[in-house]
Formats: C-alpha cells, sequence, structure tokens
C-alpha cells in the first residue's frame, strides 16, 4: 500500500525513520501531507478534518512515537482507516425481501442513474440470476425514459412503458403490480434528477420511497463531483433512508475524493463504482485501491 502514498509521504516516512528521535511535531508534519493529499482529491473540508482528527487519535493511541518505524506504522493507520471509512467487505445489492425486491435510483440529474440502472439489471441478470423489470419516473424529459427503455433491452431485462402525464407514484404503483403479477424478482426504479438539489424533487422521490417501500434506495453519485457532492449527498440523505452508494465514472480523471466525502456524510456503504459509460462497466466497490487513488 506504501506505492500508493504520495511522493512526499513516501520522503517523509523516510526521513522518520533515519530519525533517532520521533515527536509529535514530526507526526503532524506527516498529517499535514495526508491533509493536501485529501484535499487535492476533492475531499471536503469538513470530512478531511474529521479524518486527521482520527488518525492523529489512533496514531497517538497506538504509540508511533515509540515504536521503531513511526513512519509506516503511520502510513498504516491512514491507509487502514481511509479504507475503513470508505467501506469494509463487499456488499452486493440487498434482495432480501418479498419479490418483487424494489430497489429506488436516487441522484442528481447526469449522475448517471439510467446507464446504472442499465448496468445493474444486467448484473443481476447475469450474476444473481434475476428476472429484472425496470420503469422510470423521469416524466418530466421523455428522452430519460426512452433511453431507460434502450439501456434495459440491451441488459437483457424487460421495460415497464411509462409516459410524461402520468404521476411518478403512480408509474411506480402501476410497475410494482406487473411484477407481482408477472413474477419478477426486482423492480429497478429509475427516477428524475434535476441539475442541482430541489424542493420538489426531493419531495417527490420521498413519496416514491413511501409508496414503494424499497429494500435498496441507492444514492448514484458522479465521482468527479468534488467538493459539491457533500451538499449533494446531504440532501439525499436527510430526505431518504439510504441503503446504499454507487459512484460512477470512476474511469475519469478524479481522484475520487468524493467517495470518502460522501461515504462519511451518509454512512451507507459504497456498494458499486461505475468504470465506463458501458453496461459492463460496474464494478464491486474496492474500498481499499480507492483509498490508494484518493491518496494519488
Ligand atoms: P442520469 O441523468 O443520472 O440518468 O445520467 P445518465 O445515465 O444519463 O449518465 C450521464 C452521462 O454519464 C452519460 O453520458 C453516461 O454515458 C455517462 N456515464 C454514466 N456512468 C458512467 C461511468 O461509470 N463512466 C463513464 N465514463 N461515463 C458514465
Amino acid at each position: 500500500m506504501a506505492s500508493a502514498l504520495t511522493d512526499k509521504l513516501s520522503r517523509l516516512v523516510k526521513e522518520l525513520r533515519g530519525q533517532a528521535r520521533i515527536t509529535e511535531s514530526n507526526v503532524s508534519d506527516m498529517l499535514r501531507e495526508v491533509r493536501m493529499a485529501l484535499l487535492e482529491a476533492d475531499v471536503a473540508l469538513p470530512v478531511v478534518r474529521d479524518f486527521i482528527a482520527r488518525v492523529k487519535e489512533k496514531a497517538l493511541g497506538e504509540e508511533v512515537l515509540g515504536s521503531l518505524q513511526p513512519g509506516q506504522v503511520l502510513v498504516g493507520i491512514v491507509n487502514r482507516e481511509l479504507a475503513a471509512t470508505m467501506g469494509e467487505g463487499i456488499s452486493d445489492i440487498n434482495l432480501a425481501a418479498q419479490p418483487p425486491a424494489v430497489i429506488l435510483m436516487a441522484g442528481l440529474q447526469g449522475a448517471g442513474k439510467t446507464t446504472t440502472t442499465g448496468k445493474l439489471a444486467k448484473h443481476l441478470i447475469e450474476k444473481r440470476k434475476k428476472k429484472v423489470l425496470t420503469v422510470s419516473g423521469d416524466v418530466y424529459r421523455p428522452a430519460a425514459i426512452e433511453q431507460l427503455k434502450t439501456v434495459t433491452a440491451q441488459a437483457g431485462a424487460e421495460w415497464f412503458p411509462s409516459t410524461s402525464d402520468q404521476k411518478p407514484v403512480d408509474i411506480g404503483l402501476a410497475a410494482l403490480d406487473y411484477a407481482k403479477k408477472h413474477f419478477f424478482d426486482v423492480l429497478l426504479v429509475d427516477t428524475a434528477g434535476r441539475l442541482a438539489i430541489d424542493e420538489a424533487l426531493m419531495l417527490e422521490i420521498k413519496q416514491l420511497h413511501a409508496a414503494l417501500n424499497p429494500v435498496e434506495t441507492l444514492f448514484v453519485v458522479d465521482a468527479m463531483q468534488g467538493q459539491d457532492a457533500v451538499n449533494t449527498a446531504k440532501a439525499f440523505k436527510d430526505a431518504l433512508p439510504l441503503t446504499g452508494i454507487i459512484l460512477t465514472k470512476t474511469d475519469g480523471d478524479s481522484r475520487g475524493g468524493a467517495a470518502l466525502s460522501v461515504r462519511q456524510i451518509t454512512g451507507a456503504p459504497i456498494k458499486f463504482a461505475g468504470t465506463s459509460e458501458k453496461l459492463d462497466g460496474l464494478e464491486v466497490f474496492d474500498a481499499e485501491r480507492h483509498a490508494g487513488r484518493v491518496l494519488g
């Protein structure tokens, strides 16, 4: 894991190793580098502060100061804390519900909800051998409904039609009814997004949630979103009991600090990462690998 650290950080580790005495100020120097690396990766400031405070507490608790290789010990703590903050173990989609298991997709417009709905449909069909129905509650953008139809066909799932003159809750309930009658295992519900958070949108998705009682409410967020990810995550968390996060566009050139922020703000596990525009571009989220990337 040490190879994932910034050059600066590795240099500091070497310096620390060479020193006879380790002082609290050495440790502070290292933590300052970690802080910079996190900010450069676009982790939100309050999240960085919390993180550094936790690492410092652990470092002093684990007697970094007295250890023979304090630099390495500290690096270990930073990496473990990063991976632990971003998630522990693998958490696949929960389908433990009376079928059909409803999965509600939430997030801002452009985050990748519709694409990810197609990806999830494909994953559930191929990896979990489920019969999957999709439906779009995005009554504001007929193009979004058509887009879902296309990706659903590509995924080999069935699409439930909806039109822009319907109410999202009515669409959801009709799809649920159809899914029950035709013995679907899973109903994936794509929802409307906006470019920015908006009261009416939150109210609408809350109503959908209440009507459909989903077993999974997944927050889809763009890994490139950077600092704004915190506000978006907070708004969705306040509106909905989120059960998981899907981090999209991890193939982009961002360092993916949004993962840390979003995970910390929502407390929900990051279940999957989007790795391309294609429908097979979905991977189980690997917190350790992502931790290395965030540190740069
Ligand atoms: P929605 O508005 O939230 O439904 O977002 P879309 O599903 O329409 O996705 C917005 C854009 O992001 C589209 O051009 C997608 O192809 C692209 N996209 C979604 N997920 C990924 C991903 O994991 N990687 C890449 N590179 N592009 C993605």
